[in-house]
């Protein structure tokens, strides 16, 4: 049967929920379908030190239960689901869930994020969130004075080998050629860092540690088979992310890397009445607090649509 909804929000990331609560104050009555990931990526970290109003920080799987409660308490249904497919064509607009449900929409603010690209190691999946992480900006801070490395060869992985110089002991920058694919002046930076080591035409192999977290990585020369083992304490992954958009594919305008395009300033898509929020229309910040904050737009702006 077909549920008919002002405001559909698809996603539970800091944006989805966001937009939540902003939307359920302004009595839109929002329906929120959660995804797979209920919670975002947050859940898959430990600490989150930079969203604003937490002192002392914050479990990331807290602070989306703390966000989720917030967008209950004014009254959004909050389901689990995943948007299968749309239709944005007409208004309103057509969003069938796991395959089988038909929600037709006055508005939507789509926030499905994005997801970091990983390795692929059995190593690197135990070690996520002690030791292992996606984002230097967000885990950084947990290795001041230690030795760590980093995975990759473009822009993400020389700004974050640079930022975590700045904070780290030794940064060991392993990349799998023998030339960065990151920008001239980026790559400037790099070789300019005289705490950051570059390892070319390199793997990770295999991440070791034990049950405090990581303690080591092996590396392999993929020219000489070499194996190296660095004595580190984390280890960063940065070699690129997926926004979670193939189901909008051909109903709205996104860039070519698959992030949604909106209007500079706004969470407006080509598509008058469908907004985007967070990571899935921000390759730039990708950080809680500017996806938690766009999802407040993307509120606002369904608010206004509907009110014209
Ligand atoms: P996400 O959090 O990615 O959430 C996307 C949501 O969309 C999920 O709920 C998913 O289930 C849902 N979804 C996807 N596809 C569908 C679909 N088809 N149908 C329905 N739902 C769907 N940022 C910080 O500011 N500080 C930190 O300390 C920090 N630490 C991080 C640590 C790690 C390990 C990672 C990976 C990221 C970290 N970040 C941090 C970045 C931060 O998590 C993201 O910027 C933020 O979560 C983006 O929020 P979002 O709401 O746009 O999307
Ligand atoms: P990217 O440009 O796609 O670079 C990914 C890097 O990871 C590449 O060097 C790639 O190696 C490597 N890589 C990919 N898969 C790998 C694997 N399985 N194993 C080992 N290495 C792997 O991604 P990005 O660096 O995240 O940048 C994305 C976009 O954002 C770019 O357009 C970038 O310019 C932009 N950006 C800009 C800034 C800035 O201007 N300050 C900062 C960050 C990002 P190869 O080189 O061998 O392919």
């Amino acid at each position: 049967m077909t549920e008919k909804v002002r405001c559909l929000i698809i996603g539970s990331g800091p944006a989805g929920y966001t937009a939540a609560i902003y939307a359920a104050r302004a009595d839109l009555k929002p329906l929120l379908y959660t995804g797979l990931q209920m919670g975002g990526q947050l859940t898959t970290t430990t600490e989150v030190d930079n969203f604003p109003g937490y002192p002392e920080g914050v479990e990331g799987p807290v602070m989306m239960e703390d966000l989720r409660k917030q967008a209950e308490r004014f009254g959004t249904d909050i389901r689990f689901g995943i948007a299968t497919a749309v239709d944005f064509s007409q208004r309103p607009f057509k969003v069938t869930i796991d395959e089988t449900k038909l929600i037709e929409a006055e508005t939507v603010i789509i926030a499905t994020g994005a997801s970091a690209k990983w390795l692929g190691l059995e190593s690197e999946r135990t070690f996520q969130g002690y030791g292992v992480s996606a984002c230097a900006t967000c885990d950084g801070f947990f290795y001041r004075g230690k030795d760590v490395a980093i995975v990759g060869g473009g822009d993400t992985a020389a700004e974050e080998a640079t930022y975590l110089a700045k904070l780290c002991k030794k940064v060991y920058l392993i990349h799998r050629r023998d030339q960065l694919r990151a920008s001239k002046a980026m790559q400037a930076k790099v070789l300019n860092t005289p705490n950051i080591e570059l390892l070319w035409n390199s793997a990770p192999i295999e991440v070791l540690g034990d049950k405090k977290g990581v303690n080591g990585l092996l590396v392999k020369n993929v020219n000489s088979n070499e194996e190296r083992q660095l004595s580190i304490d984390g280890f960063f992954v940065a070699i690129g992310h997926n926004p979670n958009t193939e189901v909008f594919r051909g109903q709205i305008d996104m860039h070519e890397n698959g992030y949604i395009a909106t209007v500079p300033g706004s969470t407006c898509t080509n598509v008058e009445g469908v907004f985007a929020a967070g990571d899935c229309q921000d390759h730039i910040y990708r950080q809680a607090v500017t996806a938690a904050g766009s999802g407040c737009m993307a509120a606002i702006e369904a608010e206004r649509f509907l009110s014209l």
